[in-house]
């Protein structure tokens, strides 16, 4: 580690006791920013790098429900603003047991320099709870939501923050707390994203994140002339990226294999097609079902449950070309990168955000391989959310073609952002520097130009 690398984390880790993913999403932008900071001395001058790390403020609440069984409930509510020199503060929702502080956190850091690359006007933030919404009834999941909703609703706005929907915040979830926000603040507006179809919605939302990661796999390809046709796709998670990540493979030719939850994975050798999909959809999204449930139907699967005694996933371990993650972050340690490679693996298109270890991003930008990190790969979705504001604002609705064509020029230009700027900086090819220098820079300069705030 660098001087700079090691001042600069110094100072966070002691700020930021106990929060290993915030340290770890921001060792890695501070290492791909050191060159530009050494070379333009403004960031430094006025403290920039420091000031993207602090969030401009973080709401924290109780959220009390009661369960179906009359008893008391009581869970953690998180509102990370983290930056507001773009637009608005904007990112999603988790609700997932393993949500606290320091996991937002890092979520709302990544949120800032994806959100500029979208080259929409979006500020950084991030939320959520440790409400599982997993084995709940439809009821609970309502009363959680209203409750959450209750006191979220006094700090987010259409022009303040505007939250859409992540791990375990679904259509369902985003349904019951806008009507909870319409009902408190006597208000119809697109305070949140990700919403249904008849309440100001946008086609394609759903499918977006999936679908972008799946647009940048086929714009890093093109850069050496290839396609994914023909290509053994592995993914991993079969929440909402992953079922559309398959979709958008299959549309692009390739045969994804793999998916997975919490309790296991499937590999499907014979290629997960539509039919599958179909049952997958129904699977996850109707019956709320396991995975498991996918090899009890069709034969030519194979399921293996999650062996924590084991040091890699063999989701991981399958010969294929391309590798989309799209279910939690950490999901590829560095055996994983190695058996990736291993198999011949040479395009990852990360769904999830910041799915692979430092040692493994290492491993694959040293190796060469086309790596979309996270915030590059993955910003599909929020562009999309983006692009349901600007309909809301616009008190229109525009066409399935439209919004998927403008979702895949956004993904154009996302990548195009970070080759130019690896090369800028001498460092082309690594799409993790690129992404980090392209979004940081367009934050930087509105801070600068906004002064001390
Ligand atoms: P989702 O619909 O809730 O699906 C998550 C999937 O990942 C499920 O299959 C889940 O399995 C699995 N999973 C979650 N936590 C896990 C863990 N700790 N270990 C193993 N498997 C786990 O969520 P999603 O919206 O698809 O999000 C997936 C990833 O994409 C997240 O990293 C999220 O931050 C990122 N992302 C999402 C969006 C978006 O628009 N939704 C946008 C950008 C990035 P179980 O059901 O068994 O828990």
């Amino acid at each position: 580690m660098s001087a700079f690398v090691d001042e600069y984390m110094a100072k966070l880790k002691a700020k930021n006791p106990n929060e290993p993913e915030f340290h770890q999403a921001a060792m890695e932008v501070a290492e791909s920013l050191e060159v530009v900071i050494a070379k333009n001395p403004k960031y430094s001058d006025h403290k920039i790098l420091e000031r993207i790390s602090e969030p401009e403020r973080v709401i924290m609440f109780r959220v009390p429900w009661v369960d179906d069984k009359g008893e008391v409930q009581i869970n953690r509510g998180f509102r990370i603003e983290m930056n507001s020199a773009i637009g608005p503060y904007k990112g999603g929702l988790r609700f997932h047991p393993t949500v606290y502080l320091g996991l937002l956190k890092f979520l709302a850091f990544e949120q800032v320099f994806k959100n500029s690359l979208t080259t929409l006007p979006m500020g950084g933030g991030k939320g959520g709870s440790d409400f599982d919404p997993k084995g709940k009834s439809d009821l609970e999941v309502m009363k959680f939501c209203q409750s959450f909703m209750t006191e979220l609703c006094r700090h987010i706005g259409q022009f303040t923050d505007v939250p859409a929907g992540d791990i375990g915040v679904g259509g369902r979830e985003i349904g019951f707390m806008f009507g909870q926000y319409k009902r408190v603040r006597n208000e119809f507006v697109g305070v949140l994203t990700g919403k249904g179809l008849n309440w100001g919605g946008s086609l394609i939302r759903p499918e977006a994140t999936g679908y972008g990661a799946v647009y940048f796999a086929a714009e890093m390809l093109t850069t050496r002339g290839e396609t994914l046709e023909g290509k053994t796709c592995l993914v991993s998670g079969s929440g909402n990226v992953a079922q559309y990540a398959i979709e958008k493979i299959l549309d692009l030719g390739g045969k994804p294999v793999t998916c997975s939850d919490s309790g296991g994975y499937i590999f499907d050798e014979a290629g997960i097609d539509r039919d599958k999909l179909a049952f997958l959809l129904e699977l996850k999204n109707v019956k709320r079902g396991r995975i498991s449930e996918y090899a009890d139907k069709f034969k030519s699967a194979v399921y293996t449950p999650v062996d924590k005694a084991k040091d890699f996933n063999p989701l991981w371990d399958h010969k294929a070309e391309c590798a989309f993650p799209s279910a939690t972050q950490n999901e590829i340690n560095a055996k994983d990168a190695a058996n990736l490679l291993k198999n011949g693996v040479y395009l990852v298109s990360e769904g999830s955000n910041m799915p692979t270890v430092p040692e493994g991003v290492n491993l694959f930008v040293d190796k060469g391989i086309l790596y979309g990190p996270g915030k590059a790969a993955n910003a599909g979705g929020v562009a999309t959310s983006g692009l349901e504001m600007s309909q809301n604002s616009l008190r229109l609705s525009w066409t399935r073609e439209e919004v998927d064509a403008r979702l895949h020029g956004i993904m154009k230009a996302i990548h195009r952002q970070c080759v130019e700027a690896s090369e800028a900086y001498d460092m082309k090819g690594n799409y993790v520097a690129g992404a980090n220098i392209a979004g940081f820079v367009k934050v930087a300069d509105s801070m600068l130009d906004q002064g001390l705030v």
